[in-house]
């Protein structure tokens, strides 16, 4: 396992399924949600209605896929897991369809990515839980209806913006997921060190949360990196100085900006002055897809007012210059 991969808030199934929390009230941050997922979970068992569509949104590693994974264990049913670019066609549905149990759910992450056609499909499916289904084509074509069991559909995405509008509508709870607190983080953290059974002292926690991009999958990437630091190079205890070394030695900076984050403002600084420059044209300059950076990096960029947004495009901030090294624009100057 490399240092590089620790960077990226990117999914690693594996990790993310250990220390994914598996009750509601394991769930760190994030109380609001909580407490109305909560109430939606009790009034579905004591109607015994399926609980109502639900999507969830936010950047990646801040918690869609543990709720989703959550709430079927709060509730005793099972859940069907796939994500909008395994659906190309309708028929790709199908098996998670036919397969559904009474009150269970089927959980489609990037439901943005999946294609008109298959969303046009899932609206009955949705609505009144039947699907319509065309048989033969030309002349001879004839729609058959076929009823299912009535299900709950968990639609995660980076992006609500980009979900059609009709799709929105149709999911009765909408729950956006923002970035966490530094001491949320840090409990995040200290719970998951408990889970691989490995010492860490709260300074250490708190370190740890600090330099993680208010991201919990980013949390415990580094909390990975550095157990296996402490267990390499000491006595497997992770303390102060040693997360701080072992931070320093994965290129963590204190500010937790990773390699992407930085590679942005570096292009922001370097090839636009600062800006403003429109998202599309930094996007070209780093050679990535400018969903990437709207979905993925600016957020925290913006939250964290590295960057803001203006009419003309996104405009470093002084914070921006000196987090890269540079010195601050003398705005007063013409
Ligand atoms: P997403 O689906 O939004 O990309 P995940 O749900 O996969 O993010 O979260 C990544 C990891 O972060 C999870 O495996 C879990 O360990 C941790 N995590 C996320 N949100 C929380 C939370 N609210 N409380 C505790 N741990 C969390």
């Amino acid at each position: 396992e490399t240092v590089l991969t620790q960077e990226s808030a990117s999914e690693d199934p594996k990790r993310d399924a250990a220390l994914r929390p598996k009750h509601l009230r394991e769930v760190i941050g994030q109380q609001a949600a909580v407490q109305r997922l909560s109430i939606a979970v009790n009034a579905s068992k004591k109607l015994r209605e399926p609980l109502a569509h639900i999507l969830f949104d936010g950047p990646p590693g801040l918690g869609k896929t543990t709720f989703a994974t959550v709430l079927p264990t709060e509730l005793g049913v099972s859940i069907q897991m796939t994500s909008g670019p395994a659906l190309s066609k309708p028929a790709d549905l199908l098996p998670f369809l036919t397969n559904l149990e009474e009150g269970s759910i089927l959980f489609i992450d990037e439901i943005h990515r999946m294609p008109r056609v298959v969303e046009e499909f899932i609206y009955p499916a949705m609505e009144d839980f039947r699907i319509d289904i065309v048989l033969g084509d030309g002349m001879n074509a004839r729609t058959i209806s076929m009823n299912l069991k009535r299900f709950t559909l968990i639609g995660a995405t980076t992006r609500s913006g980009m979900l059609s509008s009709p799709m929105r509508d149709r999911f009765r709870i909408h729950e956006h997921l923002d970035f966490y607190t530094v001491p949320e983080l840090a409990t995040i953290v200290r719970v998951n060190a408990q889970k691989l059974g490995t010492q860490i002292s709260d300074e250490a926690a708190l370190e740890l949360a600090q330099r993680s991009r208010g991201t919990p999958r980013i949390a415990n990437n580094r909390l990975y990196w550095v157990r296996h630091f402490a267990a390499s190079e000491s006595d497997g205890i992770i303390t102060l100085p040693i997360a701080r070394a072992a931070l320093e030695m994965a290129e963590v900076d204190r500010d937790g900006l990773d390699k992407q984050d930085r590679r942005y403002l570096e292009t922001l600084l370097g090839v636009f002055g600062g800006g403003p420059a429109g998202v599309e044209a930094i996007a070209a300059t780093m050679n990535l897809p400018a969903d990437t950076l709207s979905d993925e990096i600016e957020p925290y960029l913006l939250r964290e007012q590295f960057i803001v947004r203006s009419p003309r495009g996104r405009i470093a901030t002084p914070r921006g210059f000196t987090a890269m090294g540079h010195t601050p624009r003398d705005l007063s100057s013409p």
